[in-house]
């Protein structure tokens, strides 16, 4: 696995670490220049940025192992705040994150988790520990999207209600696991918010916020007995087949925004 990153180099040194423990994987680091792929999208109440990873991985291509192109999970981890592309509406459809396992891509921004809440910050305003370990955390959930079996995941999707609690707003967020211990469960914000929850399966849950989650202890092992007896283990370096494919997958991915797999708000 490699990880392309926007000088984030401590940032992607812990979640290498954390994926590495967990996936048994071997992972690489590599700066990248990622800001001409940066593109504005036009919301209904104002304007976000995407990234068209594609663009990015299109112009670097695959990387080579003796002399032969290979296909894994690649990270982009970027700095500036993020919108997901051909799925966000409105500036309130920010993400954390998201990941395309088709295209064994994730994409993850650090903006929202420097700051006590998630607000966009350049700097880090919590102590440095519980920083690394939100980034590490949601690096180990949208790989797990990509490398994890979901049998016995449920759908969840965000609902933000109106103050007399009824749904005024929901955004599908792809399978997760149930087990609020587990790293494979959704979080939906860092830190609780009033007027949201999430549905998980047909359960309304209250307690799908990352903060929590840490202090109330992820499990050491990153994941719960089901999500690991279910995860692919192992190095996933494969040699590549169709490379050149991929602009045309892309282009179908983008066109059907229903099939991005997680969309971690
Ligand atoms: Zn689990
Ligand atoms: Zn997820």
């Amino acid at each position: 696995m490699i990880i392309y990153h926007e000088k984030l180099k401590k940032e992607a040194e812990c979640m290498a670490e954390a994926v590495a423990q967990v996936y048994g994987m071997t992972v690489d680091i590599e700066e990248a220049d990622l800001g001409k792929f940066y593109r504005e999208v036009e919301l209904k109440d104002g304007k976000g940025r995407e990234i068209r990873d594609f663009g990015f991985l299109e112009e670097k291509g695959p990387r080579k192992v003796d002399g032969k192109a290979i296909d894994e999970f690649r990270i982009l981890l970027l700095k500036d705040d993020i919108y997901v592309p051909g799925a966000s509406k409105c500036l309130e459809d920010w993400a954390f994150g998201y990941s395309y396992p088709d295209f064994e891509t994730a994409v993850l921004s650090v903006a929202r988790l420097r700051g006590k809440d998630s607000v966009p910050a350049d700097k880090v305003e919590v102590p440095m520990k519980r920083y690394l370990d939100r980034v590490a955390h949601l690096a180990v959930h949208e790989i797990g999207h990509g490398h994890i079996d979901r049998k016995h995941m449920k759908m969840a999707v965000w609902c933000k209600t109106d103050p007399k609690g009824k749904v005024i707003q929901e955004m599908k967020l792809g399978e997760h696991c149930t087990d609020p211990h587990c790293a494979m469960y959704e979080v939906i914000d860092l830190v609780p918010k009033p007027h949201e929850f999430m549905l998980l399966g047909k359960r309304k849950k209250f307690d799908a916020y990352l903060d929590p989650l840490l202090d109330a202890g992820r499990y050491p092992e990153w994941l719960c007995k089901q999500c690991d007896a279910a995860a692919m283990k192992g190095d996933d370096r494969k040699p590549q087949k169709q490379y050149l494919k991929i602009s045309e997958r892309v282009k179908k991915i983008l066109s059907e925004p229903e099939k991005v797999i997680d969309l971690t708000e």
